[in-house]
């Protein structure tokens, strides 16, 4: 087979001591997976199910770098979200085949354009321009799950410029990782390459040039970004 123009390569994630990558198809992201998160954008978690939006897997970065402020934005916003990473393909399953399906876990970046995003709220239009942008999905190495162990209370945390903004526990998830990837199981079949990041705690927030922002959970490799001057 031959294109017309060279494919483009998959963007991929390092693993924690692994010199293998995983390589990204597509990413999926959990809206308002936390009810005090929920109630500061002035909402509620959905109780009834899961739901989503995504990012291209051309979203995606490597933590630990800096990269610029991004255009079409004056309120660009940090989301620190665990990230559930895919390791066999499922369709249709249940919720013990779901975690059995988990292939790792990262801490990961969210990052938004808030007023694009609140554009699409108030016009009741898609959020894409708030969401899938460029370097958007920053996300730190795969630790592989067996390495980790159970999730059950663990700390999640971001600090800007080591200031803490956001502050909770893993158990504050209104969905399980095993339950987001079950109810999406009912929609794609999903593959390894299918990653999700699982929504944010409360305290989002706008960051500029020259901030250095970090998110950790317990167990994981922290995840670091410093935002840059814009493209020009
Ligand atoms: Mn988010």
């Amino acid at each position: 087979m031959s294109h017309v123009f060279p494919p483009r390569v998959l963007p991929s994630l390092p693993i924690v001591d692994r010199d293998d990558r995983y390589s990204v198809s597509r990413i999926f992201c959990v809206g308002r997976n936390y009810a005090a998160h929920a109630a500061e954008m002035g909402d509620v978690v959905d109780r009834e199910a899961p739901w989503y939006f995504m990012k291209s897997a051309f979203a995606l970065a490597d933590g630990g770098q800096t990269l610029p402020y991004p255009p079409g934005t004056e309120n660009f916003h940090y989301e620190m979200e665990l990230v559930v990473v895919l390791g066999d393909a499922l369709f249709q399953a249940d919720i013990a085949a779901s975690e059995a399906a988990i292939y790792g876990y990262a801490c990961g970046l969210d990052m938004t354009r808030r007023d694009r995003q609140q554009d699409g709220k108030d016009h009741r239009r898609p959020w894409d321009l708030g969401k899938d942008i460029e370097d958007g999905a920053v996300i730190a190495p795969i630790t592989q799950r067996d390495a980790l162990g159970a999730l059950d209370g663990r700390r999640i945390e971001l600090t800007v410029n080591g200031e803490t903004k956001q502050k909770s526990t893993l158990d504050h998830m209104a969905w399980s990782c095993a339950e987001i990837i079950s109810h999406l199981s009912r929609y794609y079949h999903l593959a390894p390459g299918d990653i999700i990041m699982t929504g944010t705690p409360a305290g989002v927030g706008p960051v500029v040039a020259g901030d250095i922002i970090r998110g950790e959970i317990d167990g994981l490799e922290p995840v670091t970004l410093t935002i840059g001057p814009p493209h020009t």
